[in-house]
């Protein structure tokens, strides 16, 4: 296994808005968490609209972001974890992102890549040959929700995730389930039975709204669209579920 000053990423510069270990929300165990700046996606319901803009991140090299990691290594490595990029939107930043993963390859950790995938036609193979995991957040099947939601067509993601099925690369799907935006039971049934078909998706989050992210709206001056918006219930919740495990998938 190479030691941190061994790492042999290149000294390729991205933006990032902040790092965390997390545990269960980013992969499989406890991981180091890249969260990368600028996003072109404009979900209603962002929690992180801070991370939305590429000029407000930290310019870092791939190393230093790297030797952060290694410190945590013996540790991430001990709890099943590994190394996930995230966003913002981690493919604004393919090459940046690719180090990341190559990298953190080289020093033994997990990979992950969190992505919409609407920028997914600008991973080359060898970034996903880096990725262990591609965490990508499903919007919507339906492309007028999709767009109504982010302000982008869907079209590019379902291909991201054709494309991934293709390579037989495992995949969890997100979904975030929004009382009143994303929440149309035809929609929840029709992304659960394209997920089913793709045949490489492990398991699939269906992850509650929740109002967590609305003090930074208010902080940086933007509307919040889901500012009236209730949580969904158990019940709601317990639906969407319910649509992804009829379909055959493993939904949590
Ligand atoms: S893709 Fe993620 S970071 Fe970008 S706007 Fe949507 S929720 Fe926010």
């Amino acid at each position: 296994m190479a030691g941190p000053l061994e790492t042999p990423a290149p000294a390729v510069t991205g933006s990032v808005h902040s790092w965390d270990i997390s545990t269960g929300v980013d992969g499989p165990g406890t991981r180091f968490v890249v969260f990368t700046a600028g996003c072109p996606l404009r979900c209603v319901y962002c929690h992180n609209p801070d991370t939305w803009f590429g000029r407000t991140g930290q310019r870092m090299t791939a190393s230093d972001v790297l030797a952060l990691a290694a410190r945590y290594r013996r540790f991430i490595c001990a709890a099943g974890g590994g190394l996930t990029v995230s966003g913002g939107e981690p493919l604004l930043q393919p090459a940046f992102t690719r180090a990341l993963l190559a990298g953190a390859k080289e020093l033994g950790l997990h990979t992950a890549l969190d992505t919409s995938g609407y920028l997914g036609a600008r991973a080359e193979d060898a970034l996903l040959d880096a990725t262990d995991l591609v965490l990508l957040d499903i919007k919507s099947f339906d492309p007028a929700i999709a767009r109504r939601v982010t302000g982008r067509g869907i079209a590019p993601t379902l291909a991201f995730a054709r494309r991934l099925a293709a390579r037989r690369q495992p995949v969890w799907v997100r979904f975030v389930l929004v009382p009143g935006w994303t929440d149309d039971p035809g929609n929840v049934a029709a992304l659960a039975r394209f997920t089913a078909s793709l045949g490489n998706v492990e398991r699939v989050d269906v992850l509650p709204f929740h109002q967590l992210g609305a003090a930074k709206y208010a902080a940086l001056g933007l509307d919040y669209p889901c500012a009236g918006v209730t949580p969904p219930t158990a019940e709601q919740i317990g639906r969407a579920r319910a649509a992804f495990t009829a379909a055959g998938l493993h939904a949590i």
